[in-house]
C-alpha cells in the first residue's frame, strides 16, 4: 500500500499535504485528488499480484484487493466492493455492475468505507454529511464500525430504509424539510456555530460531503479498476452511470488515468464513452450538457422517486461535464414513468430488482438502442448503483401498490 504523496487541487493543481485532514483547496475551493508517487508505484504495483493475493486471503478483500493503489492505512471494512458483473440475458453486449450487493445495499459503501477509514486514521471523532439518503446510511454503518459519531442530514421524504439505517446504526439523524442542498447548508451552519462557540477541536464536526473531502472519490475509483479487471483488463465501449453527485464517474475516470500510467491497461486503448444518466425531474447535468455549458445551474423544484438523483447542483458539475465531453459520452434523462417501466421490465425479464437510479440508466439505454445510437452488441457496463429493495416504499407508491387488507 503506497503512502499518499500529496493532495492535488482538481482546478488550480495546488498541492496540499495529506498529513492532516483536508476538505477543499485552500486557494480556490476546488475538490482535492489523492496522488501517489507513480514512478515508485510502477515498480511495486502489479496487476498480476491481485488475484493470488485475494485468493490467499481468508476473508473477502472486497475493494481492498486494490490496496496497491489505495492509501496505506488500516481499512475499516464491511466487505464493500468486488460486486458482481452480470451479463444481460437480452442484450449480448450489456453488463450490469450490481452495486446493490455492497454493505448497506449501495455503491456509497465504497466512498464512505474509505472516507471513514481515513477519518479513523486521522483520529476524527465526529463526521457530518448531507445526503440524498444512501450516503447517510453508509456513513452511519461505517462510523459505527469505526466508533466514530455520525451526524446525518437528509430530506424527510427519503426512502424509509435510509431513515431506519440511521436509527439502527445509532447515528444522530436530522430529517430536513427540503433537499440535499438545504441539508448541506445546515451542516455548514452547524460547523460554523461550533467553531464560533470555541468548541474543542475534537468535538467539531468534520464535513464528509461528496467532493468536499478527497477520499470518497478515492474509494469510488475502485469501480473503475473493478470493471476493467472483470472485463479482462480491457475497456468497454461505454459506461452508463446514474449521476446525482457524480463521484463515481469522477472516480472511475481517475482510475482509468492511473491504470494507463501503471501499464495495467494497454497503451493506446480507447477509453469508454461516459454516460451520465439523470431523472427528468432533477436533471442539472443533462440541462447543462444539452446547452453546451461547462457548469450546471441549480435545478429548481427537483422532484423524482429516484431519490439518489435529487441533487439539484452537484459540487463536481464542471468535472463531470468535462469528462462527458472528453470521452464522447452524453447526459440523458428519463421520466419517472420510464424509470418505473424499466424497473418492472428488468425485474420480470431478467430477475433484477433495480434501484430507480439504476433504472434511469436502463431506460436511457433503451432509448439509445431504439434510436440506433447504440447497438445491442456494443460493450456497455451499466451501474445499478443500489438494491431495489432499499426503495420498497417509493417504488410501491410509484406503482400505486398497497398491501391487500
Ligand atoms: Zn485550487
Amino acid at each position: 500500500m503506497p503512502a499518499i504523496a500529496f493532495l492535488e487541487c482538481s482546478r488550480c493543481r495546488h498541492h496540499v499535504s495529506a498529513a492532516t485532514p483536508q476538505t477543499l483547496c485552500p486557494l480556490c475551493a476546488g475538490s482535492l485528488y489523492v496522488r501517489y508517487d507513480m514512478e515508485a508505484l510502477k515498480r511495486t504495483a502489479k496487476r498480476e499480484d491481485i488475484v493470488p493475493r485475494a485468493a490467499a486471503s481468508s476473508t473477502s478483500l472486497g475493494m481492498w484487493r486494490y490496496s496497491a493503489v489505495l492509501p496505506d492505512v488500516t481499512p475499516v471494512t464491511l466487505g464493500e466492493g468486488w460486486t458482481p458483473m452480470l451479463k444481460s440475458k437480452r442484450y449480448p453486449g450489456l453488463f450490469i455492475k450490481e452495486e446493490g450487493a455492497n454493505p448497506t445495499g449501495t455503491f456509497k459503501a465504497r466512498g464512505l468505507g474509505l472516507a471513514v477509514t481515513m477519518a479513523k486514521h486521522y483520529g476524527l471523532q465526529h463526521l457530518a454529511v448531507p445526503s440524498a439518503g444512501n450516503a447517510a446510511g453508509a456513513l452511519a454503518a461505517y462510523a459505527a464500525a469505526a466508533d466514530i459519531a455520525a451526524h446525518i442530514f437528509m430530506p424527510k421524504d427519503v426512502p424509509f430504509a435510509n431513515y431506519l439505517e440511521g436509527i439502527v446504526y445509532g447515528a444522530d439523524v436530522t430529517m430536513v424539510d427540503g433537499l440535499i442542498s438545504d441539508c448541506a447548508r445546515m451542516v455548514g451552519e452547524n460547523i460554523k456555530a461550533q467553531k464560533e462557540a470555541n468548541t474543542p477541536p475534537e468535538q467539531v464536526w468534520f464535513d464528509i460531503s461528496t467532493l468536499k473531502e478527497p477520499f470518497r472519490v478515492e474509494g469510488k475509483k475502485t469501480m473503475g479498476y473493478e470493471l476493467v479487471e472483470q472485463l479482462g483488463w480491457t475497456y468497454p465501449d461505454a459506461v452508463f452511470y446514474p449521476t446525482g453527485g457524480g463521484v463515481g464517474l469522477i472516480g472511475m475516470w481517475k482510475a482509468f488515468e492511473e491504470m494507463e500510467e501503471l501499464g495495467w491497461i494497454e497503451k493506446g486503448s480507447k477509453r469508454p464513452k461516459m454516460y451520465a444518466l439523470q431523472a427528468a425531474g432533477c436533471a442539472p447535468i443533462t440541462t447543462a450538457f444539452e446547452a453546451h455549458k461547462p457548469v450546471s445551474e441549480f435545478f429548481q423544484n427537483a422532484a423524482t422517486f429516484a431519490a439518489g438523483l435529487r441533487v439539484p447542483k452537484p459540487y463536481g458539475d464542471t468535472i463531470i461535464l468535462d469528462i462527458l465531453a472528453k470521452s464522447g459520452g452524453q447526459a440523458i434523462s428519463a421520466t419517472d414513468e420510464a424509470i418505473l417501466a424499466s424497473i418492472l421490465d428488468w425485474a420480470k425479464n431478467e430477475g433484477l430488482f433495480l434501484s430507480p437510479e439504476g433504472a434511469a440508466a436502463t431506460a436511457a439505454y433503451d432509448q439509445l438502442i431504439a434510436s440506433g445510437d447504440l447497438k445491442p452488441t456494443d460493450k456497455v457496463v451499466l451501474f445499478n448503483t443500489g438494491a431495489g429493495l432499499k426503495y420498497t416504499d417509493m417504488t410501491a407508491e410509484a406503482m400505486h401498490l398497497k398491501r391487500p387488507s
